[in-house]
């Protein structure tokens, strides 16, 4: 059975004392043990937040695949772990829309996580233009294929999926539980095909796009959609709160 997650992305957003807070507050009022909770801050205030963290996963929005050297703004995987970061997203639609991400470098990010063994969330999602054009499903395949599914299983099997449609994102436009039950159901059922359904089961596919404390119970009741990837909802505590609350 694929392990329940509910990961907060705050983008570039909040200072230290706010984001000191918001993890206190979230460990605080935090009782869910069947859940796994993330908070990804931007990558200066990792360190402070992970140490003020209980029970709460902490990562990074992004990583360069190198080890080290000279790539100036970048930050390699041992400097995340260094400070406390365990996990990172990998190609959320900002990374591959405003600073052009390609598959290709989104696949040398998964390898590098893969052989460092640090764990990851893998982002996926069509525009606007290819959900109007019916052709969601084939887009976030050729997405899979290009950058997670040349994994060999054992790999795999660490990774967790998060569908995010670009046109949900930030637009307080969320998909219906239909629409987003329908693509988990696909990926699933790629990943049956690619590997087996026993995989399929164990690997979590979140939903993210303007998911909050409002639709989350409807959209976690879905039988393929294990949790949620949670961008401006998860910068305030009672939201993210109520939204772990919702399974
Ligand atoms: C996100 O950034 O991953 C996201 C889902 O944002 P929002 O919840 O604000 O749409």
């Amino acid at each position: 059975m694929a392990r329940k997650i509910v990961a907060g992305n705050w983008k570039m957003n909040l200072n230290l004392n706010d984001a000191k807070a918001l993890v206190q507050q979230v460990s605080q009022q935090n009782n869910r043990e069947d859940v796994t909770v993330m908070m990804f801050p931007p990558a200066l205030f990792v360190a402070d937040v992970a140490s003020e963290a209980n029970g709460i996963k902490v990562g990074t929005q992004n990583f360069y695949f190198e080890e080290k050297g000279a790539f100036t703004g970048e930050l390699a995987i041992d400097q995340i772990r260094s400070v406390g970061g365990e996990i990172s997203l990998i190609g959320h639609s900002e990374r591959r829309a405003i600073f052009a991400e390609s598959d290709e470098l989104l696949k040398r990010k998964v390898d590098a996580a893969v052989d460092a063994d640090f764990d990851f969330i893998f982002c996926c999602g069509e525009p606007l233009e290819i959900r109007e054009a019916g052709n969601q499903e084939t887009y976030v395949k050729a997405q899979l294929e290009a950058a997670l599914f040349h994994l060999p299983k054992d790999a795999f099997l660490k990774s967790v999926i998060a569908y995010e449609p670009v046109w949900a994102i930030g637009t307080g436009k969320t998909a219906s539980s239909d629409q987003a039950e329908e693509m988990h159901a696909a990926i699933r059922s790629w990943i049956v095909e690619k590997y087996d359904a026993t995989t399929a089961e164990k690997v979590s596919i979140l939903y993210g796009g303007s998911c909050n404390e409002n639709n989350a119970r409807e959209l976690f009741s879905c039988p393929n959609v294990d949790g949620g990837l949670i961008g401006g909802a998860s910068l305030k505590a009672d939201a993210f709160c109520a939204i772990i609350d919702s399974f």
